[in-house]
């Protein structure tokens, strides 16, 4: 071949691993001399070349070896001073550089079966064995890194072609059956890309559904596909189409893509667009805050069912628990009464996550009742200031002033916040003097608490202006 030619044809396989940064096809093409030098050929492969031929950036590199995939990862570790860890049962490593890149880098493999829906066992095997095992066409492509190869496609099923026309197909016929969990992949990259479920692959995906093989999945490896899904950027379409597929019940068999939940549901993204662009400072799981959309209007029994099967964590659970009908009380009482004192607002709105009241909002959105909303807003931003407001004087203070102590110190310092938020006392002194006037009743909590209570509507009486009105 002449050089001009040769050199053509090595531009024209580069040409999509150059898209990457500069200094990570600099790397690659260094990670592909080492290959050589160990006498093994290395590849990318799976989701980064799918982005890549889709034209998208992608920092996610996993990388397959024909050979000791972990013993080159160690090499590759020790060059570049990357940490390393090492899943021996996968044959994969996991290594992040020292500027926070990572790359998995595995052994290819075959993987057999024992049984359905539980984890393969995994063989050495040749790279186009390694693409056989994977879960759809569109992730089966690999692009080869060593030097005189470098960037050429090895594409033996396919996937080139069904990424041009937009579609997932399975490998195999026993695909969905051996891993369910490619049923909720198959619908993440559908909804992501705007595919389509190419027709036989829709077919295998509903028998494998129907087989009701997804209740063997255990509670993690169910959630983390889940959870994936429900992270996607527009996760209101993948949301549909599992119900349209009936997928919903391997959460619950209660669950219902309702009307309602489906208003809810497709008023969260310019719910959660509002929290951002008003409190940017407060991160919500975004992932949580859809579960609980779409288990708003389930019973608290099946919520915790739900909880239950996927294995959710306490801080989950906390959060999934705060979004059944326990929402829908909470914003009666928000949004059916006059005004209300923002420490009020602050009391009903304390113990619940803020997913909870990004789910309120998305709520009262999904209602079509302006004043309502906006009241909400006016009580959501009158809430976020609130939780910054603290009380000068603490439990030692008290002891200090001769108060015994006992369940008053509770009361007299929740009171003493509540006073705070509504603005009827903005000094220590104005604090002491509020104790002060309750001091000779603290042995007795209730004629305490009612003390102070009128001394705070007297004070109320004074300001009205503290009320958040309806007209804001
Ligand atoms: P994303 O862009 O969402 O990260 P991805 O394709 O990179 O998509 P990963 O879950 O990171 O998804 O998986 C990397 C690759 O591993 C996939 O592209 C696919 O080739 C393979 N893979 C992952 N999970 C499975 C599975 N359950 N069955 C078969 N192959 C899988």
């Amino acid at each position: 071949m002449r050089a001009s030619s040769l050199m053509a044809q090595k531009t024209r396989h580069s040409a999509k691993l150059d898209q990457l940064p500069v200094r990570i096809v600099g790397l690659l093409r260094e990670i592909g001399v080492l290959g050589d030098q160990r006498g093994c050929h290395v590849y990318v492969v799976g989701g980064a070349v799918r982005d890549l031929l889709l034209g998208q950036m992608t920092l996610d590199l996993d990388l397959a070896v024909e050979g000791d995939g972990i013993a080159f990862a160690r090499a590759v570790a020790d060059r570049y001073r990357a940490g390393l860890v090492v899943f021996e049962r996968f044959a994969t490593a996991r290594l992040v550089f020292p500027d926070g890149l990572k790359m998995d880098i595995a052994t290819t493999r075959r993987e057999s079966y024992a049984e359905p829906a539980f984890l393969p066992t995994v063989q050495r095997a040749s790279i186009e064995e390694d693409l056989y095992r994977r879960d759809f066409t569109i992730n089966a492509i690999a692009m080869h890194l060593n030097p005189g190869e470098f960037g050429r496609r090895l594409d033996v099923y396919g996937g080139r072609h069904d990424l041009r026309a937009g579609r997932i197909r399975v490998l195999h016929v026993g695909s969905f059956q051996d891993d369910p969990t490619r049923i909720f992949r198959a619908i993440r990259f559908e909804q992501r890309f705007r595919f389509h479920l190419e027709s036989s692959t829709l077919r295998l995906l509903r028998q494998a559904a129907s087989m009701n093989l997804i209740q063997q999945l255990s509670g993690p490896r169910l959630q983390n596909e889940i959870l994936v899904l429900f992270a996607e950027r527009d996760p209101v379409r993948a949301i549909a189409r599992l119900a349209g597929l009936k997928l919903l019940r391997f959460l619950h068999g209660r669950l219902r893509y309702t009307a309602d939940v489906k208003r809810v549901v497709l008023a969260l993204p310019k719910a959660l667009a509002w929290w951002g662009k008003q409190f940017p400072d407060v991160v919500i799981d975004r992932t949580s805050v859809y579960l609980m959309a779409l288990s708003s209007a389930s019973s608290p029994v099946v919520i915790a069912a739900i909880i239950k099967r996927l294995a959710c964590s306490r801080e989950q659970s906390r959060k999934l628990s705060a979004g059944g009908k326990q929402a829908d009380r909470i914003l009666k009482r928000l949004t059916d009464r006059g005004a209300l004192r923002p420490s009020q607002v602050y009391r009903l709105l304390v113990d619940l996550p803020s997913e909870a009241l990004v789910l309120l909002l998305a709520k009262q959105m999904s209602r079509q009742q302006a004043t309502r909303l906006s009241l909400l807003r006016r009580y959501l931003m009158v809430y976020e200031k609130s939780r910054a407001v603290t009380t000068v004087l603490t439990g030692k203070n008290l002891q200090a002033m001769r108060l015994k102590p006992g369940p008053q110190y509770g009361i007299i310092l929740g009171k003493l916040l509540d006073a705070r938020i509504d603005g009827l006392i903005t000094s220590e002194v104005e604090e002491r003097a509020f104790v002060q006037e309750g001091l000779g009743a603290w042995s007795d909590c209730r004629a305490a608490s009612r003390m102070l209570d009128k001394f705070l509507r007297t004070k109320t009486a004074k300001r009205p202006s503290s009320m958040v009105s309806r007209e804001g």
